[in-house]
């Protein structure tokens, strides 16, 4: 079996997913999320393809196509929503109008994260969905725990992980990782190989410098050294605690949040 294979094999052995239950694939057009569809096709899991249009412009067009072609190969079903009708307005217009009040305080990468969960977390309820799988790689989750730790918030990294840790909460999905022990490398090599539909060109929006700089100095370190971080993030993260009397609901939107507000509403409220 290949590398990635058996990465992603232990990966859902550890999180003890079964083959029966419904998982939905955050599908950005991108090579890790690709992967992650097609591996979790190849070990036989219920799969769908689930896409949030960004209204990007061409970029977004390309990704669409991409998305659809990959589906049809793999013969899953793909459910796209429009942030537009979901939001009321495009991604580069909603951020630039949270970006103007906040007075440039906030990154493109959070607010469109945000955005895309509420989204994601809504609608796959609606659809019954059991889990919702992302393409997080292993590079991902040890640049996210570096610089919340360089930020003096630990405690973020609760979010981190193979699968979504805390409260069961009826209406929030439990996100699951497959890729979360695998390098980059080894998806984008594997995503060649076996010539899925793919859009490499990265998000034209993507311009968190701070993320920029942690990969950097990642990347000069190698897969084993990034697999540290994470094992050891791995050991501290039972007695990460946080301060939160658990789930609640939005007074806005209903949804589940960790304070009064949502993140998406307290954004949209700035
Ligand atoms: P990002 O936040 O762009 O780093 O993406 C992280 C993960 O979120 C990806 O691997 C996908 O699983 C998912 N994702 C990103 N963008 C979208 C999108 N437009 N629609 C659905 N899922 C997405
Ligand atoms: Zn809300």
């Amino acid at each position: 079996m290949d590398k990635l294979e058996k990465h992603v094999k232990e990966t859902l052995r550890k999180i003890k997913i079964k083959k029966n239950k419904r998982i939905l694939v955050a599908l950005s057009g991108g090579k890790d999320s690709a992967v992650t569809a097609y591996l979790l096709k190849k070990f036989r899991y219920n799969i769908q393809g689930f896409h949030i249009n960004l209204g990007m412009g061409k970029y977004s067009e390309e990704c669409l196509e991409k998305i659809k072609e990959l589906c049809r190969l793999l013969k899953i079903k793909l459910h796209v929503y429009d942030v537009k009708k979901e939001m009321g307005s495009s991604m580069c217009y909603i951020r630039t109008g949270i970006q103007s009040r906040a007075k440039g305080q906030i990154k493109n990468c959070a607010i469109c994260g945000v955005i895309k969960k509420w989204i994601i977390n809504k609608q796959a309820r609606k659809l019954k969905a059991d889990f919702i799988a992302t393409g997080h790689n292993l590079d991902d989750e040890a640049q996210t725990f570096l610089i919340n730790i360089f930020k003096g918030s630990p405690k973020l990294s609760v979010n981190l992980g193979p699968i979504s840790q805390g409260e069961i909460d009826k209406k929030f999905i439990p996100r699951i990782k497959p890729l979360f022990y695998a390098p980059e490398k080894e998806i984008k090599k594997y995503s060649l190989e076996k010539e899925l539909p793919i859009e490499y060109k990265g998000c034209p929006c993507a311009m968190d410098s701070y993320r920029i700089q942690v990969r950097k100095f990642l990347n000069t370190l190698s897969d084993k050294k990034k697999k540290n971080i994470i094992e050891n993030f791995e050991k501290i993260l039972p007695r990460i605690k946080v301060n939160d009397s658990g789930v609640k609901y939005c007074e806005i939107c209903g949804e589940p949040s960790r304070g009064r507000i949502c993140k998406r509403c307290q954004l949209i409220k700035m």
